[in-house]
């Protein structure tokens, strides 16, 4: 394929990859103006598909990675970027890269996410929060809006929790399905991710995942109860958080629930 013949090149939009893609220019660019300036030393946008973020990501000057898994984006993005992109700005599929091997340095995350697969890709970014400072991700707009929720609210949940522990969220804007080609079904929200002082988690990060979890996926119950698949330590039988539900507490009451809980926990 040469040139010319590539920059014709129509890519048709695969379903199963979850390709839409944004048709407007204006709301790529702040989409792209969104993201901060300072704390990361490159930039790795996930799924660029025909470039619309790149091109305005092209612009900051920072090193850039692309993840992309459709070969005919992949192509078209070579082609029609040829001073700036080329084999090696290719890291692969987002959900199999190492991030910890194979960026050295602080990464910022960006993209207008395959939603098929938008919720691993949060909860991957999440567990790589000591890379990632900052993240701007378009999801459909019910799971942005989960992301972003507050206590006590319906769409509060153990996606809020787990992905607030680690960084503030901003839900930023709602886009319309008309601007996208070919339409999602749902319209989608913009939201970033800015990594948050540190939570002291380090030794108990993963009985705070399995209260979060245990505590959610009986939401109407009482704690005592809810967390009866795991092993409640005698010393917090008694704590008043016992007698709250889930969504009644913050994501910092969780952090100190998990840092109470002592000794071995068994999963049934
Ligand atoms: N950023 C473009 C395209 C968004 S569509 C735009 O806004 O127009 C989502 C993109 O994610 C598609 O290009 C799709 O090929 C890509 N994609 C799907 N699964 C992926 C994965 N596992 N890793 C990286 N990219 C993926």
């Amino acid at each position: 394929m040469n040139n010319t013949e590539a920059k014709r090149l129509k890519i048709r939009a695969k379903k199963h990859l979850g390709q839409h893609f944004l048709t407007d220019e204006n709301i790529a660019r702040k989409i792209v103006e969104s993201l901060g300036s300072s704390g990361y030393d490159q930039i790795l946008e996930i799924g660029p598909g025909t470039g619309v973020l790149t091109k305005y990501l092209l612009e900051k000057n920072q090193k850039l990675f692309l993840s992309e898994i459709d070969v005919e984006s992949i192509d078209f993005l070579k082609v029609n970027f040829p001073e700036n992109i080329n084999e090696n700005t290719f890291v692969g599929d987002f959900l199999k890269i190492n991030i910890d091997e194979k960026f050295a340095e602080q990464i910022a995350v960006i993209g207008n996410f395959p939603y098929n697969i938008s919720s691993q890709i949060l909860f991957k970014i999440v567990e790589s929060f000591q890379k990632i400072p900052e993240m701007v991700g378009m999801f459909q707009k019910e799971v942005a809006q989960r992301i972003a929720a507050v206590p006590r609210n319906k769409d509060y949940g153990i996606l809020s929790v787990l992905v607030q522990a680690y960084y503030d969220v901003e839900y930023l804007f709602t886009v319309s399905e008309n601007v996208f080609n070919p339409p999602p079904k749902v319209k989608s929200g913009v939201i970033k991710l800015t990594r948050n002082v540190k939570n002291g988690l380090e030794n108990n990060e993963e009985i705070f995942k399995k209260i979060v979890k245990a505590g959610f996926n009986q939401r109407r119950k009482k704690l005592s109860n809810a967390l009866k698949i795991i092993d409640i330590p005698e010393n917090l039988k008694s704590h008043p958080f016992m007698d709250c539900r889930a969504e009644e507490l913050s994501v910092e009451d969780f952090i100190n629930f998990a840092k109470l809980w002592k000794g071995e926990t068994k999963i049934f």
